[in-house]
């Protein structure tokens, strides 16, 4: 028996905790103010929706230049909630990429609607004209639509919903990688009847959770700020207002899905640093550029004139004459301590989503294309220029 064994401790929560790569994909830290903001909340005796909610919804409204902000529990309630509020009948189409997070998807199908999938451009993994156009038609029409901006990269959504026939006022926005993007020099959050915002722990404005619909319809915005509450015609914190009434009706179907004023807290002043941590991530995208640029096999993300990325992510396309593929770059990098994320594994390839959504006949090779290629790098505004330079160095090293 060895001394170790003698003196071994009993596994502890710490001691088992899984040990992060030297190099993490994407690191969730609150700023100092974040988190005494949160303390503030939790020794002011509210916890759940209040007033910070409110001032977080005027705030990030703001920053968008959108009339109204209804805060949510989740991008994916936000989605859900605002096709909800769209009033479509029973089992109406809506259009979305194939290439992008599960969230929209589950959004539509509680919403008791259909997603129909549109394959994507391979230049841009999102679903450009010609391909929105021929899943609408293959679908028979739809009725409306949810347009992402892929890890931020800004995209046309006037011409997104000409090309699904679908009117503005049917179109969501999934923006859950886009705060802080802009198309033609309007911020992304006023450019359909309704953006949704994610505030999960690795997006661009990390709360740990939480979600934001912002908007200039302050009818939708109305309803919203019921049925994100049971449907009820006034909240708690209204209800206990100097003035305010026990009494409330119940108007719609509703979720339980509110924010509450700790996590309202953090996004604040998460907001605060937000100008600050986008800048670095452009810095550290032009970064990665510059370092790869000229490595046969990988190709860069795209950059768009149409405005400005928010650059929630970076994703590069592994593909001959790379010498190994996307997966065995994986491994390589992992074995490396260096790690990585797909993003991400198209709908079609999830066993429920390949049976409630509609694919086109003629399957979705774009999106198949984009998804054998697709490598998403350590990315966030903490990563420094010495981490982003050792990828860069592991990548070339893999690459001869
Ligand atoms: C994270 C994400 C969502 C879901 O956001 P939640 O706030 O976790 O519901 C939706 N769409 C995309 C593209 C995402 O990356």
């Amino acid at each position: 028996m060895t001394s170790e064994t003698l003196t071994a401790r009993p596994l502890t929560r710490s001691s088992v905790a899984p040990r992060p790569l030297p190099i993490p994909f994407a690191r969730a830290v609150l700023t100092p103010e974040a988190r005494a903001a949160a303390n503030r909340v939790l020794e002011s005796g509210w916890l759940t929706t209040g007033p910070e909610v409110a001032d977080f919804e005027e705030e990030l409204a703001a920053q968008v230049g959108a009339r109204r902000g209804v805060a949510v529990s989740s991008c994916t309630a936000a989605i859900e909630l605002v096709l909800r509020g769209m009033d479509l009948p029973a089992g109406a189409k809506v259009l979305m990429s194939a290439d992008t997070f599960c969230g929209a998807a589950a959004a539509i199908l509680h919403a008791g609607l259909v997603p129909v999938l549109a394959d994507v451009d391979p230049a841009t993994a999102m679903p450009g004209p010609r391909e929105i156009r021929s899943a609408a038609v293959a679908a028979g029409g739809v009725d409306a639509m949810v347009v992402v901006h892929l890890g931020g990269s800004p995209t046309d959504v006037v011409a997104a919903a000409d090309a699904a026939q679908v009117p503005l006022r049917r179109v969501v926005e999934d923006a859950a990688h886009a705060l802080g993007a802009s198309v033609a020099g309007r911020p992304v959050g006023t450019l359909s009847r309704a953006t949704c915002f994610s505030f999960y722990a690795t997006k661009n404005l990390a709360i740990g959770e939480g979600g934001m619909v912002t908007t200039d319809d302050d009818d939708l915005a109305d309803v919203l700020l019921s049925t994100r509450l049971h449907g009820m015609s006034r909240d708690a914190w209204r209800r206990y207002l100097p003035g305010g009434s026990w009494r409330y009706d119940v108007r719609h179907e509703g979720l339980k899905a509110n924010l509450t004023d700790v996590q309202a807290a953090v996004g604040r002043a998460q907001l605060v640093a937000f100008p600050r941590h986008q800048q670095r991530r452009a810095a550290l995208a032009a970064r990665y550029d510059a370092r790869l640029s000229g490595l046969d096999g990988i190709r860069l993300p795209p950059r768009t004139a149409l405005g400005t990325h928010a650059w929630h992510l970076y994703a590069v396309r592994v593909r001959p004459p790379f010498p190994i593929n996307r997966d065995e770059l994986i491994e390589r990098l992992a074995r490396r301590g260096i790690g990585t994320s797909v993003h991400f594994i198209p709908l079609h390839c999830l066993e429920w989503y390949a049976a409630h959504c509609v694919l086109p006949p003629g399957g979705l090779p774009g999106a198949d294309e984009v998804y054998a290629e697709t490598l998403s790098l350590p990315f966030d505004q903490h990563l420094t220029d010495d981490e982003l330079d050792a990828v860069s160095a592991a990548i070339w090293q893999e690459g001869m």
